[in-house]
């Protein structure tokens, strides 16, 4: 007595010679065979249950042996579920041994290959099936799979042979096909042409409304995009989200807002799309709003709004906000594995501050590392100076088999820069380009000779910039002009600095630098002049602002003067006790920082009024005592500032990390993890 139905079905097939061995895992033939036609019978029907290649495999070795390689159902069957699953090389090898193909075969291949990674051979064997077959049939239907294929392998020539055909056949009136065609101009970047496709097809819906905007915007045609999304009957979400990105895309938020605004219903793409256009147009809290409220309506965040909110909290630089979303994340089983979410974090926890909590992070993605995750672990400790410990991240890298890119030795001569690290520097510099044959970038250059130029190997530094087969941009000449202010050399800092300033012109820092190469050398009439360039050529400095984190908010201060006037009076005065106090411990204050014309008793106040020292002092008056002080500013931080925080976190004894644009200081007991070297 069987005990199933499987059973039964097994046994049945054991009789007539082929059987699945649930055991092995596959199927076998008896040595006693049936009958040629009872054999199709019993083949056909397994061929449809099977779900592998593997488990094709063994029944194509028996369509071999048993001689029904030459019937043509049965291997049509083969090579459609060959094709089906995968195994396009198996579908072909089958296909390369029958002698007089049928039409269906080639469908079921060419649609295959179209979805393959070497789209355009489905054109060759489309080309190949028109010749050997005469009088098809139904061959419409393979004219959308081709022009997918055309735009997948970017080939627009064989693309209008395929547009040529479907006029001849007149399909241009199929909806189908006309949008497959709109779509495939489109991808090309032949917006022209897909406008030109969309104007002459009788019947237009949604498909073909969202592929000419999405043609536009992918040109960055954003006018005419916008023109033709008001004229759509009906936006749907695709329209709208597509709407949203290209306005982001091109600084313009405040229309992508509007559509947003108007939607009535949005999905998570929608959402996403939002918040990762304020984080790309630098607007990190409204990116961190959005997503609360995204939370608050019930929507689930994907990878994607997770990566992009964590980008914004790296931004704004507030721990708290960012242990927030991790716990989100693994409260909700997000996996650390999933789109880079993983190295958000870990990026995250870096640029905040935490490096540890970066490193704790990166520790539990061990088994699922990719590139992106260790060149976040390397730059992130490079932000934080810690030269000696991202090379170690390095070797451990090397010994894992993991490939080095070029972000990896961006990351590394950062460290090593604000390591401090010359050698090692210049070791990883020949490294990547005689052992991994990579090819230094303009970038890779501006850090090796930031690092030569600050460790007073100015001839050496210089010598790169002559040797590099690239244009030096002002970039590499602001980080000689920057290490000739270090070391007071006026020679090659005054001739870096024409070249800078040629360069980049509205660069104000080109200019300030420069000024306090003079101001360094007591140069006090140059200073005037490069003041007076500045004016003569309308070059704004850029305001230097510092944020600082009390109590769960974010208080901003623009240079000279407080966000939020409420604080004024208070800031004031306690800027002047801290000064007082400082005085007595000996700290002058280094006047060569102040850049205004403006008498010398002034100038005082006005250094005093530097960002990062209003948001110190706001810090100290709100921040109970002990717990550590967060700064984030938007500029490098000034000498004087740096001796004055110094100064302050001995004398209040409290601990204060400031982030500014290019790294890490955690000061505390009056110095600092820079060694002075930022
Ligand atoms: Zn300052
Ligand atoms: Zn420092």
């Amino acid at each position: 007595m069987f005990k199933n139905r499987r059973e039964m079905e097994i046994e049945k097939y054991k009789r007539t010679g082929i059987w699945f061995d649930c055991r092995a895992g596959r199927f076998t033939m008896t040595t006693t065979a049936g009958s040629p036609s009872m054999l199709v019978t019993q083949t056909l029907p397994l061929l449809d249950k099977c779900k592998t290649i593997t488990e094709l495999r063994q029944l194509h070795a028996h369509i071999i042996k048993s001689n029904l390689i030459h019937h043509t159902p049965t291997v049509t069957k083969l090579i459609s579920l060959y094709s089906h699953h995968g195994g396009l090389t198996h579908a072909l090898s089958v296909f390369h041994r029958i002698p007089d193909p049928n039409p269906f075969i080639f469908f079921s291949l060419i649609k295959q290959m179209s979805e393959s990674s070497t789209p355009l051979e489905a054109l060759l064997f489309y080309a190949q099936m028109l010749s050997s077959l005469k009088n098809l049939d139904r061959v419409e239907f393979l004219l959308p799979a081709l022009l997918k294929a055309c735009s997948k392998s970017r080939a627009l020539e064989e693309g209008r042979q395929v547009h040529g055909q479907i006029v001849k056949s007149q399909m241009l009136f199929d909806p189908y096909v006309a949008n497959a065609l709109i779509r495939m101009y489109s991808e090309l970047g032949c917006i022209g042409l897909s406008q030109r496709v969309f104007d002459k097809i009788p019947e237009r819906d949604q498909v073909s409304w969202n592929s000419l905007i999405t043609g536009y915007l992918r040109v960055g045609e954003i006018e005419l995009a916008q023109g033709i999304f008001n004229e759509i009957p009906e936006r749907d979400m695709v329209s709208c989200n597509a709407m949203i990105d290209g306005y982001v895309k091109s600084g313009k938020c405040e229309l992508a807002e509007e559509v947003f605004m108007t939607m009535q219903h949005k999905d998570v793409v929608t959402w996403t799309t939002m918040i990762s256009g304020y984080v790309f147009n630098d607007r990190p809290k409204e990116a961190l709003g959005l997503f609360r409220e995204m939370l608050s309506q019930g929507i689930r965040p994907d990878a994607p709004a997770l990566v992009s909110v964590l980008s914004a909290i790296a931004d704004l630089g507030f721990v708290e906000e960012g242990k927030w979303v991790h716990t989100y994340i693994r409260l909700n089983k997000i996996s650390l594995s999933s789109g880079f979410i993983g190295s958000a974090i870990v990026d995250m926890y870096a640029k905040c501050g935490h490096i540890e909590n970066a490193y704790n992070v990166f520790e539990i993605i061990c088994h699922c590392r990719n590139i992106g995750d260790w060149n976040c672990m390397i730059s992130g400790l490079a932000m934080h100076g810690l030269g000696h410990e991202a090379l170690d991240i390095f070797l451990d890298m090397k010994m894992k088999g993991i490939e080095p890119d070029e972000i990896t030795f961006l990351g590394l001569l950062t460290a090593c820069n604000h390591g401090g690290l010359v050698d090692e520097g210049r070791y990883c510099f020949e490294l990547m380009q005689d052992k991994y044959r990579l090819v230094p970038k303009i970038q890779h250059y501006g850090c090796i000779v930031d690092l030569l130029g600050r460790a007073g190997h100015l001839e050496e530094a210089v010598n790169v910039i002559r040797n590099m087969p690239l244009e030096a941009d002002a970039i590499v000449w602001k980080a000689i002009l920057s290490a000739c202010t270090i070391h007071g050399n006026v020679a090659i800092g005054e001739s870096a600095a024409l070249k800078a300033i040629d360069l980049a012109p509205e660069d104000s820092s080109c200019y300030i630098l420069l000024s306090n190469l003079y101001a360094k050398v007591g140069r006090w009439d140059d200073v005037a002049k490069v003041r007076l360039m500045m004016k003569q050529r309308g070059v704004q400095k850029i305001p230097g602002s510092s944020s600082v984190l009390v109590n769960g908010e974010v208080h901003e201060f623009l240079v000279g003067k407080e966000m939020n006037v409420k604080y004024s009076i208070e800031v004031r005065t306690k800027i002047d006790e801290v000064v007082t106090r400082l005085k007595l411990e000996g700290y002058k204050p280094d006047l060569s920082q102040v850049l205004l014309d403006i008498e010398e008793e002034n100038k005082e106040d006005s250094l005093f009024l530097h960002s990062e020292k209003m948001a110190l002092v706001f810090g100290l008056i709100n921040t109970s005592k002990g717990s550590p002080i967060h700064i984030v500013k938007n500029l490098r931080i000034c000498c004087d500032c740096h001796s004055f925080i110094k100064l302050v976190s001995k004398v209040y004894n409290c601990q204060i990390v400031v982030r500014d644009q290019n790294r890490f200081h955690q000061l505390e007991n009056g110095s600092c993890s820079c060694k002075d070297f930022w």
